[in-house]
């Protein structure tokens, strides 16, 4: 089927009541380049909303920027750079990841970003994706056009669609205009780093740190072998710590904290900037044979995580991961699972995250074939699921955008 591009938000609207009359299902992509995560829409029209693009409306001085959705993010942060601004919610660069030789593998659009509520290290403290949505346009699976929010930050009234419609990957309504918050670069970056002697201390000592009123803007846990992949050589664990902001208050919190705490040192902007780089692009695990997965789970969890994990695992192979978010969010490299025959490492994961205060597994990059055997989402509980179809009703109610694109049946 040739893909549609439409140029506008009324093409997209003819398209959708079309798809309505004919019983059809839209296939929705900004740039395609995560049509790997989560399930392929099957025998839908491809839409392509990549002519949706261009900067609308940009006032550094109010923090605020409108696009449209389809612009690519390379032309955003070239936007924010020239006014030496940033999405504080750190969108993380994803090519290491799906290789620059994955045909569909490109800089992805804004909608994406979005839509797939993806957010980098600094959402430990800034926020996610969609705390920086302040407003939208956009059309329903009804094809209805709507609007949400506003230009200023506090112009919701009723339910506060912008938090929505962040990671609904196109199964609710499709974005066209978007008004983002943006922030200052800060003037100074510096992390701190301090060896553990294990992830639970490691946990431990973050949050001491975030308890002090010194203010880091991320904190990461990396193994032994990740901090060695980052160049730094470490016994045991590596604690990541960021401050940002003037120099002269960024230096004042680095001497406090390595007043406070002994075994620490300090890397310089140049070097911060590249260690996060590789942690929240998702670089150290790049070169994994086996499945990547995006673990969300209490900070306090992610030591009895990892030890189920290794308890499971084959002795001669040992698990590879570190922590972002202070140690909620974890990266996996997991076996895959080839045949209905083989150890469901995903299956074992997600019980170990239920016994454990419960949380999100998601499946990041599989090569399509783990996802045969177990959903690539977090399965719903069945009121949460229920919430969802009503949802899905009440956006799309012939289910026309990205049907099963999440969840069977969604
Ligand atoms: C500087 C930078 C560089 C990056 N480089 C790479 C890279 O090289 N390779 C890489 O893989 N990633 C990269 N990323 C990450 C990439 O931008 C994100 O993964 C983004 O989510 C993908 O956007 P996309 O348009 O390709 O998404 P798609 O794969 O097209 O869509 C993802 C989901 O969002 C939905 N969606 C898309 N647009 C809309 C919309 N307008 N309304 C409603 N739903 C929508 C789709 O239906 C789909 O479910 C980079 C990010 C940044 C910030």
């Amino acid at each position: 089927m040739t893909p549609q591009h439409p140029q506008h938000l009324d093409d997209v609207l003819s398209l959708i009541k079309d798809a309505m009359a004919d019983g059809a299902a839209l296939a929705i992509v900004g740039h395609g380049s995560k049509s790997d995560w989560g399930y392929p829409v099957a025998e839908a029209r491809p839409v392509v909303l990549d002519r949706l693009s261009g900067v609308i409306d940009y006032q550094p001085e109010e923090l605020i920027l409108t696009v449209r959705a389809g612009t690519a993010m390379t032309e955003i942060n070239k936007a924010l750079a020239k006014q030496n601004q940033m999405l504080g919610f750190e969108p993380p660069d994803l090519g290491e990841l799906y290789g620059a030789n994955n045909p569909s593998s490109n800089k992805g659009s804004i909608g994406g970003v979005l839509a797939t509520n993806l957010s980098g290290s600094r959402r430990l403290t800034a926020g996610a994706a969609r705390d920086f949505l302040l407003g939208f346009e956009a059309a329903s699976g009804r094809g209805e056009r709507f609007r949400s929010g506003g230009k200023v930050v506090k112009n919701v009234t009723g339910y506060d669609l912008s938090k929505l419609i962040c990671g609904s990957f196109g199964t609710l309504a499709i974005m066209d205009e978007i008004t983002l918050k943006t922030l200052p670069k800060p003037e100074a970056t510096k992390s701190l780093i301090f060896p553990a002697d294990d992830l639970a201390a490691a946990g431990k000592h973050i949050a001491a740190i975030l308890a002090t009123p010194h203010e880091p803007s991320a904190a990461a846990i990396l193994p032994a072998d990740m901090a060695a992949k980052a160049g730094y050589d470490m016994a045991k664990m590596l604690v990541v710590i960021r401050l940002e902001g003037f120099a002269i208050s960024v230096n004042a919190r680095a001497d406090a904290l390595l007043a406070l705490y002994a075994g620490g040192d300090e890397i310089d902007d140049k070097a911060s900037q590249s260690l996060w780089q590789l942690i929240t692009n998702t670089v150290l695990l790049a070169d994994s044979q086996g499945d990547i997965w995006k673990v969300s789970c209490p900070a306090t969890a992610a030591p009895a995580i990892i030890q189920g994990l290794k308890d499971i695992l084959p002795k001669d192979l040992p698990l590879r991961y570190y922590a972002d978010w202070a140690g909620g969010l974890l990266w996996l490299d997991l076996p895959s699972q080839v045949t209905p025959a083989d150890v469901a490492y995903g299956a074992r994961l997600r019980q170990i995250l239920a016994d454990h205060g419960g949380g999100f597994a998601q499946l990041i990059r599989d090569s399509n074939i783990t996802r045969q055997y177990l959903p690539a989402f977090q399965p719903l509980a069945d009121a949460q699921f229920g919430l969802h179809k009503r949802i899905k009703a009440a956006f799309d109610p012939m289910r026309v955008l990205n049907p099963g694109r999440m969840h069977h049946d969604i």
